[in-house]
């Protein structure tokens, strides 16, 4: 089944709903496949970088599913006149999709690769005491340099995970899945940034009201004021996205 996309600033966006998300990866993972499957969680700092790094728009153009993380997304999409129904980030998605297997007694096993030595092995422990059927086949750290990248490769490829979970954060993430997607042995892989943070206790996701007011970048942007420079972008991506609407008129 091929997906309905919306296109952002040149990103083609899954108009998917969560719950569809989730449906369509249990879809993925049944099918046979040469090569990985590869999901990219896009936020407006990710759209934007595409815009300025062609091998990253690359990259991500050649993803197989790009959802929209991030309210700034959906609020565009609506700008430009497709409204999206719905964020879609990386971290629910994955939550989501790990309940809800779970719940139906389907066994799913991943690999995590990303984050600091005792944050991903802590986001490994919490993830099997959340969902004690999800096999964790492996995990490895991201503080690795170049010449280390072909032994992890043939670690995931090894532990043949279903799902690989990939927290470098943007654009290394992507290009690690698209550079090793024919060796990786896996299934689906998504890049899920700073995923095993969160899981770690490392890091903390805003509470759900402020999630429900959209107020979750600012939310961030309190709790990490280091990240205003990044948080820039959205300004950048909201100019942008005026000056297409205008053209759309
Ligand atoms: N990271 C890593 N290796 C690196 C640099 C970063 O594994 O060389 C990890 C970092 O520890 C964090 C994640 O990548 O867990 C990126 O988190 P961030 O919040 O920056 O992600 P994003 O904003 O891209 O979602």
């Amino acid at each position: 089944m091929k997906v309905h996309t919306v296109d952002i600033l040149g990103v083609p966006f899954s108009t998917l709903t969560m719950e569809e998300t989730i449906q369509y990866l249990f879809g993925q993972l049944k099918q046979e496949r040469r090569q990985t499957f590869h999901v990219v969680t896009a936020n407006p700092e990710i759209v934007m970088c595409a815009r300025k790094d062609s091998a990253f728009q690359n990259d991500l153009l050649q993803a197989d599913l790009i959802t929209p993380d991030g309210i700034g997304v959906v609020k565009a999409s609506g700008m430009l006149g497709e409204p999206l129904q719905e964020r879609v980030s990386g971290f629910d998605l994955m939550n989501g999709w790990f309940a809800q297997a779970e719940q139906q007694g389907r066994q799913l096993s991943v690999f995590l690769l990303g984050a600091k030595p005792h944050v991903v092995e802590r986001a490994a422990k919490e993830l099997r005491r959340l969902y004690p059927s999800l096999q964790v086949a492996g995990h490895q750290h991201g503080y690795f340099g170049a010449d280390e990248e072909e032994q992890i490769v043939e670690k995931i490829a090894a532990a043949k995970p279903d799902i690989l979970l990939v927290a470098l954060g943007f654009p290394r993430q992507e290009k690690f899945i698209q550079t090793h997607k024919q060796r990786l042995q896996t299934k689906i892989a998504v890049g899920v940034g700073g995923s095993f943070d969160v899981w770690a206790g490392e890091a903390k996701r805003a509470p759900k009201w402020i999630q429900s007011i959209h107020l979750e970048w600012f939310y961030r942007l309190c709790k990490t004021p280091s990240r205003w420079r990044r948080q820039l972008v959205l300004l950048e991506f909201l100019q942008h996205v005026l000056r297409e609407r205008k053209m759309v008129r």
